[in-house]
């Protein structure tokens, strides 16, 4: 790629292929693909993103809300799309875009019953989340003679899946409570068919569920941060490739005298003659103040950059004292070999969340 002349995210469709293909070497040839494609694809451009996947024949893609999947319709993604988080407020435009809904409680299940056959629908595909730990969306065990009857009662609709999510997949010292949400949710699939009659697909896995509990693939598996080229752990890290690379440019360079201030609340001081340099990326780009004040850095021909003073709303400047740079050199923020997770790292926080920050003011660049 040219060097940056601006603040660009760069998005790699060969490493998303790569990852596409190494997830999907682990798991059982009939084992279906959802690729999750919330939040603009962790920060990415989820409508080119789920462009590509769809190349690749991914089977499902799953967003967060309802106007996520609205983006992906609009954008001729034709693919089945699950919104894992509805709202009854949004079930019309969720059934007239052919999105499928995620119930995960009684009321939402009534309401989506009753929109479904309000506008006439017949065996129309909904998911089932079940809560087996994570306690965050869900039915419970003791729910299934409810939703099954409400099933039962309607012709309307049809329970296409069952899921779970695991709390603490990428987390080795919580294997055994892992293994009792698989146990749970496997209790509940059992109780589930016998009741209903006949067989929903499952899936529970999340990326570090599809790496680290291979007995749990069930039907289909649902990735996400692995698709962007983050495995939750050194050694996975490894067999993965980040998708992103965010890059910017020096504006402007200043030479400053001891005990001169740069920034907002003055809350640098310089230590000597020093240099800085301004960069055009500031926390409503999705730097977070937290990397302000020698928290975080950049790269700036091969070189740590540390930011100095706050983080401005569109800027950061950085001490470049000890680098050899000028105006319109360029600046990396992440790359493939600066990792998002490490900078992540820097203000005690994970490559999901310094992903999904990036503002979409940022041009998208896409290198084949
Ligand atoms: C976000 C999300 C995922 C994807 O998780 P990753 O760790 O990014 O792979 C899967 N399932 C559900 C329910 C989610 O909310």
């Amino acid at each position: 790629m040219s060097k940056a002349q601006e603040t660009v995210l760069e998005i790699d469709f060969s490493a998303l292929t790569h990852n596409f293909n190494y997830l999907k070497s682990k798991l059982q040839p009939d084992t279906k693909f959802l690729a999750v494609v919330k939040a603009f694809a962790y920060g990415s451009d989820s409508v080119a993103v789920a462009k590509h996947l769809e190349t690749l024949n991914v089977d499902y893609f799953a967003v967060a809300y309802t106007n996520e999947g609205v983006a992906l319709r609009d954008a001729g993604i034709t693919t089945p799309i699950i919104v894992l988080h509805t709202q009854p407020v949004n079930f019309k435009t969720l059934i007239e875009r052919c999105l499928e809904p995620s119930i995960y409680n009684a009321n939402v299940l009534t309401e989506f019953i009753k929109t479904a056959e309000t506008l006439s629908q017949k065996n129309y595909p909904i998911h089932i989340k079940f809560n087996t730990g994570l306690n965050r969306l869900g039915f419970k065990e003791n729910d299934i003679d409810t939703i099954v009857s409400k099933l039962k009662n309607t012709n309307s609709i049809i329970a296409k899946s069952l899921l779970s999510h695991l709390a603490a997949s990428e987390d080795a010292n919580e294997l055994d409570f892992s293994n009792l949400q698989i146990n749970r949710f496997r209790a509940i699939a059992e109780k589930f068919k016998d009741q209903i009659g006949y067989k929903p697909w499952l899936h529970l896995c999340n990326t570090s569920g599809i790496l680290n509990y291979p007995e749990a693939h069930f039907d289909m598996v649902r990735s996400g941060i692995g698709l962007y080229g983050f495995g939750n752990s050194d050694k996975e890290d490894k067999n993965l490739k980040p998708i992103a690379s965010l890059k910017s440019v020096i504006s402007q360079i200043h030479n400053i005298e001891k005990d001169e201030t740069v920034g907002y609340n003055r809350a640098y001081i310089s230590k000597g003659f020093e240099r800085t340099a301004t960069i055009p990326i500031g926390h409503a780009d999705g730097i977070s103040r937290i990397y302000g004040n020698e928290k975080g850095y950049v790269i700036i021909n091969g070189k740590k950059a540390y930011i100095i003073g706050n983080v401005c709303m569109d800027m950061i400047m950085v001490n470049v004292t000890n680098i050899d740079c000028k105006e319109g050199d360029e600046v990396v923020i992440f790359d493939s070999t600066n990792v998002a997770s490490t900078i992540a790292e820097s203000a005690g926080t994970i490559s999901y969340e310094i992903l999904t920050a990036i503002s979409q003011r940022i041009k998208r660049v896409f290198k084949p």
